[in-house]
């Protein structure tokens, strides 16, 4: 299998953060990891921070961007932010799908191939997570899941709409645990998620797949050694300025 240049390294502070830790935090990233071009970095803020976030690090090698996006353009929708707001901050990536959304917000599938499909209109990088629960993993139907959480998008949209976007497989019963999933689980449904998806692609329109889930600097080398991995997806992690800096530091080096 061909080599990528560059490794993916992301971020999701979730709902931490405030003005005097991130000034803090955002500086510390910006000096530590200057050195890191051969990866692929971006930062997912709270939307109040994206100013922030815009203010130090441009011209750095760390993108930004956030972890949902409204589906409708624009419109009475109290609450919600567009694509085209968080465009005007300069960022590059938006989550979609994940998991603590899906749960507690009742986001459906459709919902998530909608917002997919603005983030791709605005030029941005639409990241999904997919993943199956412990009684998913259990059941043995862990494919069917992430396949049917995927279809939605390829059947309202097709494949090419994945190009040059980013698919975090993040198996939900390893987010926020103490253990990953291991490297034979993550290497399947990496290998499932390609050939579902399976576009037409050239080096710089082609589907990423990261994993995500108690991603630290002790096994991120291991989990991006995996065969079909082209980066990580980290909560916990990016919130601790040295565990960001060792993860990319491990990685760099591969
Ligand atoms: C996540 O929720 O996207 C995540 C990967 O969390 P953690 O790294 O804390 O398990």
């Amino acid at each position: 299998m061909k080599k990528k240049s560059k490794k993916i390294v992301i971020g999701n502070m979730k709902m931490h953060g405030s003005l005097a830790f991130n000034e803090d935090h955002f500086k510390n990233l910006l000096q530590k990891l200057n050195t890191f071009n051969n990866l692929e970095i971006t930062l997912c803020v709270p939307y109040p921070y994206l100013f922030q976030a815009q203010k130090i690090l441009t011209g750095s090698n760390i993108n930004w961007g956030c972890q949902n996006v409204a589906k409708e353009p624009e419109g009475p929708y109290t609450g919600e932010v567009s694509a085209s707001m968080i465009k005007d901050f300069q960022s590059k990536l938006i989550i979609v799908g994940h998991s603590e959304r899906n749960t507690a917000y009742c986001e459906s599938d459709e919902n998530i191939a909608e917002k997919f499909n603005m983030i791709k209109k605005h030029n941005m990088t639409p990241l999904l997570c997919v993943g199956e629960n412990l009684n998913e993993r259990e059941a043995g139907i862990m494919e069917k899941v992430v396949a049917e959480q995927i279809k939605t998008i390829l059947d309202m949209y097709g494949s090419d709409i994945f190009k040059g976007s980013i698919v975090a497989y993040e198996p939900i019963w390893a987010i926020g645990s103490d253990s990953a999933a291991s490297p034979n689980q993550i290497e399947k449904m990496c290998d499932f998620i390609k050939q579902l998806i399976n576009i037409n692609s050239t080096d710089n329109d082609e589907v990423n797949i990261v994993y995500g889930g108690s991603v630290n600097a002790k096994n991120a080398v291991q989990l991006c050694e995996i065969n079909g991995v082209d980066g990580v997806l980290m909560g916990r992690s990016s919130l601790n300025t040295n565990e960001f800096y060792e993860i990319c530091n491990g990685i760099s080096k591969i």
